[in-house]
């Protein structure tokens, strides 16, 4: 699921955590059953990440770091069942595990196995209604599916849905966020459909739906109910990708995994900076995750990228508006415990 990174460049002021300087990113396969219409990952024709190397992955970042948070990525991790279960039990306590996935092979046995694991945290792929959620997706419809899981896939120690919010659906992320929250989900993370061409009248939809999602999250705070937003936590110094020590599923290391969009394979061989075999240094990780920015505008032209830069402006807004009662909220919370 590699869109469900976490997302929001933010602005140099948003108190997002900087959390991304202590990241593993382990893209353990790139297959995936699904066809999402805004993700730009390539599924076919690479290997699968062996045990092995995801193993000696997270070796090299905790020797490197002590610890951090280790996502996995893919094409859809539950793929390659072996591989996340070999990480999550190798990490240490110091590593928090994120696990994206789109749900389709979540069954009885996987959440099992997650009841027991505090520290795991699950990320879902659920766009809203069945109309937005199925009809971006090009391969079976999955949204019913989803929906009958949610009860248990709730009882999870830790669970964040991921709404991707398109340009063809900004008019109704609004009505999708609510209709989510109807469904009992109180943890979210917001991802606006990156490097697409985005329509002035659909940026316009898109401020227009975070307001609403902004009134809306206000009130639950003011009503004194939990609601989580992950964007409010997290910063990333390029909008969508995730920067760190990312090992692809071929073992070649980069310091950005925007390696997985499609439209930048060409140039993947050339913006690798070593492999698990020869890992880089540190200075040449930062570099070359440094880089990323000027790789993706050097592919996708100006366009593209300030389509994506007002698309990210709406959601650091969103943040920003959300931060004093986001305090508030806390600070009354920490009252009454
Ligand atoms: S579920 Fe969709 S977004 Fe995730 S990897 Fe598969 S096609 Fe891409």
């Amino acid at each position: 699921m590699a869109a469900t990174a976490l997302t929001g460049s933010g602005s140099p002021g948003a108190p997002r955590a900087d959390r991304w300087h202590n990241a593993l990113i382990l893209v353990v396969t790139r297959r995936c059953d699904l066809r999402c219409a805004y993700c730009p990952t390539v599924k076919d024709g690479e290997p699968d990440l062996s045990i092995e190397d995801a193993k000696r992955a997270l070796t090299l970042f905790v020797e490197r770091h002590g610890g951090g948070d280790c996502k996995l990525f893919g094409g859809e991790p539950l793929l390659v069942p072996d591989v996340v279960r070999a990480v999550v039990n190798a990490a240490p306590p110091s590593v928090s595990v994120y696990l994206s996935t789109n749900g389709t092979h979540l069954d009885e046995g996987w959440l099992r196995w997650l009841y027991m694991r505090p520290q795991v945290t699950l990320t879902l792929s659920l766009d809203g209604k069945a109309r937005d959620h199925d009809g971006l997706r090009r391969g079976a419809p999955s949204h019913d599916a989803l929906v009958a899981k949610l009860p248990a896939l709730l009882r999870l120690p830790r669970f964040v849905v991921t709404q991707t919010i398109a340009p063809s659906t900004a008019v109704r992320a609004a009505e999708n966020f609510r209709y989510l929250r109807s469904l009992g989900v109180k943890r979210f993370n917001l991802l606006p459909g990156y490097y697409l061409p985005w329509k002035p009248e659909q940026l316009a939809a898109l401020e227009d739906n975070f307001t609403q999602i902004a009134d809306d999250i206000e009130g639950a705070w003011a009503k004194g109910e939990n609601l989580y937003l992950r964007n409010l936590f997290v910063r990333a110094p390029v909008a969508f990708y995730n920067t760190g020590f990312v090992v692809d599923c071929d073992r070649r290391i980069y310091g950005n995994n925007l390696v997985l969009a499609g439209n930048l394979d060409h140039v993947r061989a050339a913006t690798a900076t070593g492999t698990l075999d020869n890992p880089p240094s540190e200075a040449e990780l930062a570099e070359n995750g440094a880089r990323a920015g000027q790789v993706l505008a050097d592919t996708l032209g100006p366009a593209i990228m300030e389509a994506t830069a007002q698309a990210d402006a709406c959601l650091t807004r969103l943040c920003n508006r959300l931060y004093p009662a986001y305090f508030e909220h806390r600070g009354r919370k920490v009252i009454t415990r």
